[in-house]
């Protein structure tokens, strides 16, 4: 046992006295072993905060990069458990004696707000938050900026598979209504909402565009073109090999198929174009609290906001106004995005009520 400390160097030397079978040392090295007792306790705490565990909802890509330099910079053996924001939502609540993670990173905001108002986020307002989007300072300055913090935007659109769709005889879509066309049937996919916290904004943009009653009206039109209600990564990799023709999704998904060179477009609604924003927040009782705000302010600082554009063909749109953006990110400045009521949509029962409602008169009715 040789410890980093300076004085349990001096231990190490006693020990190395004893094994020559000096007998006072072993009382003395006994009274130092004490000391040093709480030194190696220490030690091991040491240790335990040099970990982290993300819940990454961003592409599988991305968190495989960041966490990989996050723990080459740091010196934090950092781990990530990838998962859509309904997914990481569910896990968080079910772990909430037991912490998993320290920080969730990645996901539609609402999600992350429901965390916090359910007491399972750690308050922590990163000192970046000065450096956020000015648009959305009164967010951050809100209670729920206590909590989570934004790191990117995205924009909601369709995607569309230009061969499939010629294949078809169908123009692509143009407005929501579009989506409803019966030449469509069999056609559409979308993710669960239960799993995808896309399919919660797709459901927020539409109440707040049309009301209620007029979202689920539509949903239940809809559900009669989908094929499949799947995972969201899963969603625009059907589309990009033509097992569907459109989905709705976040347009920086359909620009990284398409610089890949899949035959995949992705169509801003004519009538209402929704946006989300991805968020970030340290859970609480997280065992590694320090290393968890280390990698927030880190996440929002400009230099790796850039990281998933520039390294790895993920094209969100970074929340840090001094970070430059893609040429393939959508330009949230160009376009009237369908503003989404944080109150309603980012609080716990509502998010809950909506998704369960989204079950019993959409997927599960007949
Ligand atoms: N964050 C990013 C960067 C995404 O691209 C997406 C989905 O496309 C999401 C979050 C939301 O993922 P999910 O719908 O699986 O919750």
């Amino acid at each position: 046992m040789c410890y980093i400390n300076v004085k349990l160097g001096i231990f190490c030397k006693l020990k190395k006295l004893i094994s020559m079978k000096i007998p006072l040392l072993k009382s003395i090295s006994l009274a130092i072993g004490l000391v040093a007792l709480p030194f190696s306790s220490n030690f091991a705490l040491a240790q335990t905060d040099s970990k982290l565990t993300v819940y990454c909802t961003v592409q599988n890509k991305v968190c495989e990069d960041l966490t990989k330099r996050f723990s080459k910079q740091y010196h934090i053996d950092t781990q990530f458990v990838h998962g859509g924001t309904g997914t990481i939502l569910g896990k968080i609540k079910a772990e909430k004696e037991n912490p998993q993670a320290d920080i969730w990173y990645g996901g539609t905001i609402e999600p992350h707000f429901q965390a916090g108002q359910l007491g399972l986020l750690e308050a922590y307002r990163s000192p970046r938050q000065g450096e956020i989007l000015p648009r959305f300072k009164a967010l951050m300055e809100s209670d729920k900026g206590k909590f989570t913090s934004i790191a990117y935007v995205m924009v909601l659109g369709f995607g569309v598979n230009t061969e499939k769709l010629k294949q078809l005889g169908v123009e692509p879509p143009k407005k929501w209504a579009d989506l409803l066309d019966p030449r469509l049937k069999g056609e559409v996919q979308l993710p669960d909402p239960r799993s995808s916290g896309t399919t919660y904004t797709l459901i927020a943009t539409l109440i707040e565009m049309w009301g209620e009653e007029k979202t689920f009206e539509y949903l239940k039109k809809l559900d009669k073109n989908i094929s499949q209600y799947v995972k969201s990564t899963l969603v625009t990799s059907n589309l990009s090999r033509g097992e569907s023709a459109v989905t709705v999704g976040f347009v920086h998904g359909y620009s990284a198929e398409k610089e890949k060179g899949a035959p995949v477009d992705s169509v801003l609604p004519a009538d209402g174009v929704g946006y989300a924003l991805g968020g970030v927040s340290i859970i609480k009782g997280a065992r590694n609290v320090e290393n968890a705000k280390r990698f927030m302010d880190w996440v929002l600082s400009k230099e790796v906001q850039e990281i998933p554009w520039r390294k790895d063909g993920a094209y969100q749109t970074p929340a840090n106004i001094n970070a430059e953006v893609s040429p393939l990110s959508a330009r949230i400045d160009n376009v009237k995005l369908v503003e989404v009521n944080y109150d309603r949509f980012g609080s716990s029962e509502e998010g809950k009520r909506l998704v369960d409602k989204w079950v019993s008169e959409v997927k599960l009715a007949k």
